[in-house]
């Protein structure tokens, strides 16, 4: 359950009621493990988010135990798979991860950002 996930893992975001439709989203990839939607606020011409669909543990990246290899692997997979689909192949695109507060993270429900459609900076601010 999710209190027995413990900490700031079990609080619930605004990303659960996405996952359960209860607030619209635009969804463009959903499988077992993970939605991928576009980001509210784009920082680009492509922007979205992809997200594990139980957070358990993963309120953030840095909560992430040995058994969650597998699940960060997919995710990343789709990322990379999802942007191709929104035509990023050939443009190219950026995955970014916010982690906690210097990493100006938000929302505590781990989530990759794919940005794309436009030349990016770096270093990022
Ligand atoms: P963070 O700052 O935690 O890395 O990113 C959170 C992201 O979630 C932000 O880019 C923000 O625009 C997005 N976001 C927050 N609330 C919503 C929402 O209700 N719907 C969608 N589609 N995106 C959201």
């Amino acid at each position: 359950t999710a209190k027995a996930a413990g900490g700031q893992a079990a609080v619930a975001t605004i990303f659960d009621k996405i996952i359960a439709k209860q607030i619209p989203a635009t969804i463009i990839y959903e499988d077992e493990q993970c939605l991928a939607f576009k980001d509210i606020n784009a920082q680009a011409p492509v922007h979205f988010l992809v997200i594990p669909k139980v957070k358990g543990r993963l309120s953030q990246l840095s909560k992430a135990e040995p058994d969650d290899k597998p699940l960060l692997g997919h995710l990343l997979w789709v990322a990379q798979h999802v942007a191709k689909e929104q035509g990023l192949e050939h443009g190219g695109f950026r995955i970014n991860i916010n982690d906690g507060s210097n990493g100006g993270q938000t929302v505590f429900h781990l989530h990759l950002h794919v940005m794309g459609g436009r030349q990016m900076g770096w270093p990022p601010g």
